[in-house]
C-alpha cells in the first residue's frame, strides 16, 4: 500500500510499504478515507519528539472496516469509522479512570515515570517508539489496535470532513476549556490559532464562556479563528504587549482561563534558540510563561500544546504566588467523543470550516511543506488516500 513515511528529520515521503494484517484477536484493519495533517506531526518532523527509524505517521483518520479480529464483536466489515488518535485497551486502571490517554497496556515502552526517552504514557497512533511503535493512518491502511474499544461508527448523513477531527482536534479543544472548567462567563485566552487553538475556541463557546480570545502570529489564522470561532484576536508582537491587552480587557486581572494552544515549538528568535542550545533545552516554554502571566490570580492554565523535555528558570514562583491551577495532557479523546459527535450531528458545532487544503495522499509531503511553513494560508489539510 501507499503510506506518507518518516525517515529522518525533515524527510517525508510517500512510499510502497507492506499492507497491514491482522496481529491480535482486538485488531481491526481500516480502510482509510480521510486523514489530516496535526501540529504534533511537525513534531516528529522537526526532531523535538524523535524518532530513530522509518515509521508510517498520521493519528488523525477514519475510514471503512476491512477486516476484524476475532475478539470484535461491535464492528464488522463495511462499518464506517472515526478512530481516536490515543491507541487505548479499554481495560487497565488508567483506561477505566477516565485517561485512555495514559492506558498502561498500549505502550511497551511506557510507564509511570514520564521521563524524556522512557516511559511516556499511552500510545498513539503514527507516533513514535516512544509512544507505542504503532503505525499510522497517513496511509491507504492501518491496523487499529483494541478495535472494540476506539473506533466510532459514523451516523449516517455525515460526512468525513464533518466528523474527521473526533479523532483528536476537536477533542483536544474541547479537553483544554474542559480543563479550563468554564462554567459561564468566563474570559478564555487562547494562545494559538492554529487548528487546536480554534477548536478550543469553538469548545469554550459552546461550554458558556463570555469572552473568547485567541493569540496568534499569524494574521491569516487570527482571520480563520475570528471567522470560524467567532473569536475576538491579538496579534503576538511579544509577551509584554500581549500579557498588557489581556489585562487591559479584564480590569487589570488577566484572563480567568489561558490556553495554551501552541507548546514547545513557539516561535522564536535567534537569541532564543542560541539560549535553548546553551541549556540544552528543547524549544521553548515562552507560551507557558506567557500563559502564567496573562491569567488572573486563582485562574486557570490549561494545556494541550506538546511540551517533550525539561526547563531551566521556568517561573514556577508566578504559579505559586498567583494561585493558578495548572494542568496538561494529552487528551483523553474517547471520554468526549461520543458527546462530541452528537453536538456535530444535532448542528451545534461546524468542524470543517477550518480545512484549507484537500490533496490526494500522494501528495502529502508537499502537504506537511505548506503546513509547516504556513504557505498558502494553510491551516488545516486533509489526505484522500
Ligand atoms: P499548529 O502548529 O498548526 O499551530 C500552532 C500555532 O501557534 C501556529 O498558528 C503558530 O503561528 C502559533 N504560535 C507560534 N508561536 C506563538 C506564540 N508565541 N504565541 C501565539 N501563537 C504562537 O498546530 P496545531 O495542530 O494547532 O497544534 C497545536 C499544539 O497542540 C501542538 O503542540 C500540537 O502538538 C498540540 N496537540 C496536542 C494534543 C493533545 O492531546 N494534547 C492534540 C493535538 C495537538
Ligand atoms: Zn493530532
Ligand atoms: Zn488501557
Amino acid at each position: 500500500m501507499k503510506a506518507l513515511v518518516f525517515h529522518k528529520i525533515n524527510d517525508v515521503s510517500v512510499d510502497n510499504v507492506d499492507d497491514p494484517k491482522i496481529e491480535q484477536p482486538r485488531d481491526a484493519i481500516i480502510r482509510v478515507t480521510s486523514t489530516a495533517i496535526c501540529g504534533s506531526d511537525l513534531h516528529i518532523l522537526d526532531g523535538f519528539v524523535p524518532q530513530m527509524r522509518d515509521m508510517v505517521l498520521g493519528h488523525e483518520f477514519m475510514g471503512i472496516v476491512e477486516e476484524v479480529g476475532s475478539g470484535v464483536t461491535n464492528l464488522k466489515k463495511g462499518d464506517r469509522v472515526v478512530v481516536p488518535f490515543p491507541v487505548s485497551c479499554g481495560t487497565c486502571f488508567f483506561c477505566n479512570n477516565k485517561w485512555p490517554s495514559q492506558c498502561e497496556n498500549s505502550n511497551p515502552n511506557g510507564g509511570p515515570d514520564g521521563g524524556l526517552m522512557t516511559e511516556k504514557g499511552g500510545a498513539a497512533f503514527g507516533y513514535t517508539d516512544l509512544y507505542g511503535s504503532y503505525n499510522g493512518g497517513q496511509a491507504e491502511y492501518v491496523r487499529v489496535p483494541y478495535a472494540d474499544f476506539g473506533p466510532r461508527i459514523v451516523p449516517d448523513g455525515l460526512t468525513d470532513e464533518q466528523v474527521l477531527f473526533l479523532s483528536d482536534i476537536f477533542p483536544t479543544g474541547w479537553a483544554a476549556a474542559d480543563w479550563g472548567r468554564i462554567k459561564g462567563g468566563e474570559t478564555v485566552a487562547i494562545f494559538g490559532a492554529g487548528p487546536v487553538g480554534i477548536m478550543a475556541a469553538k469548545s469554550a463557546w459552546l461550554m458558556g464562556a463570555g469572552r473568547v480570545i485567541n493569540i496568534d502570529l499569524q494574521q491569516y489564522r487570527l482571520d480563520k479563528a475570528k471567522q470560524s470561532a467567532k473569536s475576538e484576536t491579538i496579534l503576538w508582537e511579544n509577551e509584554q504587549q500581549v500579557v498588557e491587552i489581556i489585562r487591559s480587557m479584564t480590569e487589570g486581572r488577566g484572563a480567568d482561563v489561558c490556553i495554551d494552544a501552541v507548546g514547545m515549538e513557539a516561535d522564536r528568535s535567534l537569541l532564543e534558540k542560541a539560549k535553548a542550545v546553551v541549556n540544552f533545552e528543547k524549544g521553548t516554554p515562552k507560551v507557558l510563561e506567557a500563559c502564567l502571566r496573562a491569567v488572573r490570580r486563582g485562574g486557570i492554565v490549561s494545556v494541550v500544546g506538546v511540551y517533550g523535555s525539561p526547563f531551566d528558570n521556568f517561573p514556577i514562583h508566578r504559579w505559586f504566588d498567583k494561585g493558578v491551577t495548572l494542568m496538561g495532557a494529552q487528551a483523553p479523546v474517547h471520554i468526549y467523543i461520543d458527546h462530541l459527535m452528537k453536538l456535530v450531528q444535532e448542528g451545534k458545532v461546524v468542524l470543517d470550516d477550518i480545512i484549507t487544503h484537500r490533496l490526494p495522499l500522494s501528495e502529502a509531503a508537499h502537504a506537511y511543506d505548506i503546513f509547516k511553513n504556513k504557505e498558502d494560508n494553510c491551516v488545516k489539510v486533509v489526505l484522500k488516500p
